[in-house]
């Protein structure tokens, strides 16, 4: 039997369509996975960081090799942190852009460190915002709650 007669045979057409879609899916999931691929590889090596010296952030690709802190291209020197985004408004709203901030703990000062845009805690590994959530407490909630996250 040839392919088109098996093909177009009441036996080889669910075959022939199985096998059509697979391959669609098959492509999709490899353009899928292609790009989402690249994407990954460009945020694990090219990262942005924040000079402690200025407050200005940059992006900085990790070679092998590199310590923490980078150096900055802001003070021209090993100043250059990975920061904590932070993704509240002062109002307390969750925003699409981060904003990027220094951790006191990361340059090795006490304390609480408190986002210089909306002025809410930001801790390490800080938790992305979402809707409906509560937001972290802004300097003077947590000074009035006698330092308790919540
Ligand atoms: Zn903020």
């Amino acid at each position: 039997m040839k392919l088109a007669e098996f093909v177009n045979s009441p036996k080889g057409r669910p075959i022939a369509i199985t096998f059509a879609v697979l391959a669609v899916l098959g492509t999709g999931y490899l353009l899928y996975s292609a790009a989402g691929g690249s994407d990954a590889v460009i945020s694990s090596t090219d990262r942005v960081f924040i000079c402690s010296e200025t407050g200005k952030t940059f992006r900085y690709t990790l070679k092998v090799g590199d310590m923490t802190p980078v150096k900055s291209p802001h003070s021209g020197k090993e100043t250059g942190y990975e920061p904590e985004r932070c993704y509240w408004t002062a109002d307390g709203k969750p925003k699409p852009e981060p904003t990027y901030v220094l951790l006191n703990a990361a340059v090795g000062k006490p304390g609480p460190t408190f986002c210089q845009d909306c002025k809410r805690l930001v801790v390490g590994l800080n938790p992305p915002a979402g809707a409906g959530e509560q937001p972290p407490p802004t300097e003077q909630e947590y000074k009035a709650r006698g330092g308790r996250n919540r």
